[in-house]
């Protein structure tokens, strides 16, 4: 490679030495370009492509070491060699300091140094270009990098820092610098709060890399603090020997954080906060295994809502995930801070309640637990009231395991759903057989409406003051293939829980309103039908234009469809259900609260349902001879009940006696098997023709 060297002097005999110089030995290394005149040689050199100058600071048109500040200037990174020509070495050797790259002597010019001089200043030059871009690529790095970086010298003192390690410190680089590292980088133990030794001393004590012990944070120099992570290593010279160190960390107080709630989520109910299945499980198997060493006892208490299902199909699931923090929140208040509340998912309850020896504990844990939940839940506007169904197992009788613990109390929580719902039930070998027949009765639910196992039955409602059938309440009865006929109280419950009901009630609909448009053609007495609604069909979000469809389709007249349903769904929302209740008037329908006096009822409410029966449930009729107190209360809500302006209805009047005590109140009136049992729909329309044969006038 042939480099281009620009000689600049007005005196030609020093040109011409230099340049033989230079072509002597004939290699074509060097090519030469010369010029006398300062403003000759700028002029060239702005035009480029010189690799190397040699100058005389005597020209005609400069003197001095301005000559030299010049071209320096315009050619700041080409290498210049000062010609010494006459006596002004002083001269040289300022121009050197102030960025030459180095002299030959008038002696010289002709030697062989010429040649090495200049190769010797071009690589030297080139050598301190690559330096310079090595360096300004690691400092464009270093600063580039999320990590901090601070480095040091032999005795720990900081003699760099990289803009993140300036903004975690909060030392600048000019501020830090000559300062121990344990002074800017300012260590302490998470935990025991004590200073921990900064890795670069040890670093530089043992000359091999370390890093931080777990859980050290950086104390900032305005006080922050931050979680780091580091490694420190050792720099060498060329022999080999430790000459400082770097340090390299990085803040990981975010990951840190977004760690522990990783681990916190792992463990916990998303919605409610309890802990989840995962940690029941656990604490259940610590408790086992606590039980076992010491003999303790332990219960498992298994929680499910009723009518959760229905609230969140109706109001949606935002107001149920609200119900079931609420209620969460309730559970907690129950219990003492060594049980264990966890949410199983769904609206489902799992407490483990330690140290219970005869389940007496669970037994009075479960009362408190009903009692609570007494009060209503106040969410977005509504005020929700839920019951909950508890089932308890107690270790080690009935179960020794996780596993056979929580199904035996979920098998018990059924138990306690058929019992009524709203009370709790400790477990018993005999439930798992009837799990079972549970499981049986649901999925042979499922043909049963393919297949048409289903029939209506209808119950007369009689005028006690003259016997005559003024209604009748439409009873659902399932015909199994090998002639059995089941009644609701086994399947309807069941049907509910699983969603079935809704199906189930459309074809109940159906039936009936054709059956009502049949005796409409058979020229019957027209009376007003009833149906029994379920939770789950009244909340569902179809179910009042569904109604409308199914009355429309039969042709019939609306008010000769009746719609019972039960005073706790009513009173379970009892807003919402004004406004159901209000369309389902609107429409024409008749409507009734069935069971009157095993709810809730809020007076206040009942007074604003648009409700033409009050229908009084058949347990205040059983024993009206035997004690006279229900007697009292059926009289109380007979009056209450004109006084509203309502229709009375008793159901389930089954002799002369419990007749005649309602006759005497006045009351309008009366379904039972005393007048008829409910039959099939051949039957109810003679009754209709015939008139019963038990006359209520006969008491
Ligand atoms: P409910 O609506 O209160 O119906 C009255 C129940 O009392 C009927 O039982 C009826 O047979 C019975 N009963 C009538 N008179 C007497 C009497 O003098 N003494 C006694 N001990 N009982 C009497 P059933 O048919 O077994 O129905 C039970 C419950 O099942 C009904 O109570 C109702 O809540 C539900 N149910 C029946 N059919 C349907 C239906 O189609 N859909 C829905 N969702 N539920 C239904
Ligand atoms: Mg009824
Ligand atoms: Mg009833």
């Amino acid at each position: 490679m042939t480099n281009r060297v620009l000689i600049i002097t007005a005196d030609s005999i020093v040109a011409e030495d230099l340049e033989d110089a230079l072509g002597k030995v004939g290699d074509g290394q060097f090519s030469v370009q010369r010029v006398s005149h300062l403003s000759e040689s700028i002029v060239l050199l702005r035009t480029g492509g010189i690799d190397a100058i040699m100058a005389d600071l005597s020209l005609p048109d400069s003197q001095g070491i301005e000559t030299f500040d010049k071209l320096f200037a315009v050619a700041p990174h080409i290498p210049i060699i000062m010609l010494c020509v006459a006596d002004d070495e002083m001269l040289t050797t300022e121009a050197v300091q102030r960025g030459a790259q180095g002299y030959l002597s008038k002696a010289h010019f002709g030697s062989y140094l010429v040649r090495q001089t200049l190769r010797n200043c071009i690589r030297s030059k080139a050598l301190e270009e690559k330096f310079f871009i090595e360096r300004t690529r690691a400092d464009i790095t270093l600063n580039s990098i999320s990590d901090a970086v601070i480095g040091t010298d032999m005795s720990g003192n900081v003699d760099y820092l990289n803009i993140t390690a300036e903004n975690m410190t909060g030392w600048t680089r000019d501020d830090a610098h000559g300062h121990p590292i344990a002074e800017v980088m300012h260590l302490i133990n998470s935990v025991t709060r004590e200073v921990e030794r900064n890795p670069i001393q040890l670093v530089l004590f043992h000359n091999k890399p370390m890093g931080l012990a777990a859980g050290t944070i950086l104390v900032r120099r305005d006080g922050r603090e931050a979680a780091i992570e580091d490694s420190a290593a050792p720099i060498h010279d060329w022999d080999g020997k430790i000459t400082g160190a770097v340090i390299v960390f990085h803040d990981v107080t975010a990951a840190q954080a977004m760690s522990m709630k990783m681990a916190y989520l792992a463990q916990h109910d998303f919605l409610t906060g309890l802990p989840n299945r995962v940690v029941l499980n656990d604490r259940i198997n610590q408790a086992i295994a606590l039980g076992k060493r010491r003999s303790n006892h332990f219960a498992v208490l298994f929680l499910d809502l009723d009518n959760f299902k229905c609230i969140n199909d109706s109001l949606g699931h935002e107001t149920g995930d609200a119900l079931l923090q609420s209620v969460a929140q309730n559970l907690l208040l129950c219990v003492r801070s060594s049980d264990t509340v966890s949410r199983q998912g769904g609206d489902e309850f799992v407490i483990l309640l330690m140290e219970d020896k005869y389940g007496e504990k669970a037994a009075l844990t479960a009362k408190k637990i009903l009692a609570a939940m007494t009060a209503p839940h106040t969410i977005v506007g509504h005020e929700l009231h839920v019951t909950t169904s508890i089932g308890i197992s107690v270790y080690p009788d009935d179960g020794e395991d996780v596993e056979t613990l929580i199904k035996n109390a979920d098998t018990a929580m059924y138990h306690a759903k058929e019992k009524g719902r709203n009370n709790y039930q400790f477990f018993k070998n005999v439930m798992n057989v009837q799990a079972v027949e549970r499981q049986v009765i649901e999925v042979n639910l499922r043909r049963a409406l393919e297949l048409s196992e289903f029939v209506v039955y209808y119950q007369p409602k009689v005028n006690l003051a003259t016997g005559i059938i003024t209604g009748a309440e439409a009873l659902i009865r399932w015909t199994h293939p090998d002639g059995n006929m089941e009644l609701p109280g086994r399947f309807v419950e069941i049907a509910e829980d699983c969603g079935l009901i809704v199906p189930i009630g459309q074809w109940m609909l159906q039936q009936v309103c054709a059956q009502i448009g049949c005796w409409q053609k058979a020229g019957l007495r027209q009376i007003p039908i009833s149906v029994n609604i379920s939770a789950l069909e009244f909340r569902h979000k179809d179910f009042v234009e569904e109604v409308r469809t199914i009355v429309n389709a039969a042709g019939i007249s609306p008010n000769l469809l009746q719609l019972e349903i039960t005073e706790n769904v009513l009173m379970s929302d009892a807003k919402a259900s004004i406004k159901i209740l209000l369309e389902l008037k609107r429409m024409g329908m008749l409507l009734t609260v069935d069971d009157f006096g095993t709810g809730y009822s809020s007076l206040n409410y009942l007074h604003q349902f648009p409700i033409d029966v009050l229908k009084i449930d058949q347990s205040f009729l059983h024993d009206i001879a035997v004690t006279n107190g229900n007697g009292i209360i059926v009289s109380a809500v007979i009056a209450m009940g004109k006084s509203l302006r309502l229709l009375v209805v008793v159901e389930g009047v089954e002799n002369q006696e419990q007749l005649a005590f309602l006759k005497a109140q006045h009351c309008e009136e009366g379904q039972g098997f005393l007048f008829s049992k409910p039959v099939a729909a051949e039957l109810m329309a003679k009754l209709l023709v015939t008139g019963l044969s038990i006359s209520a006038d006969k008491s």
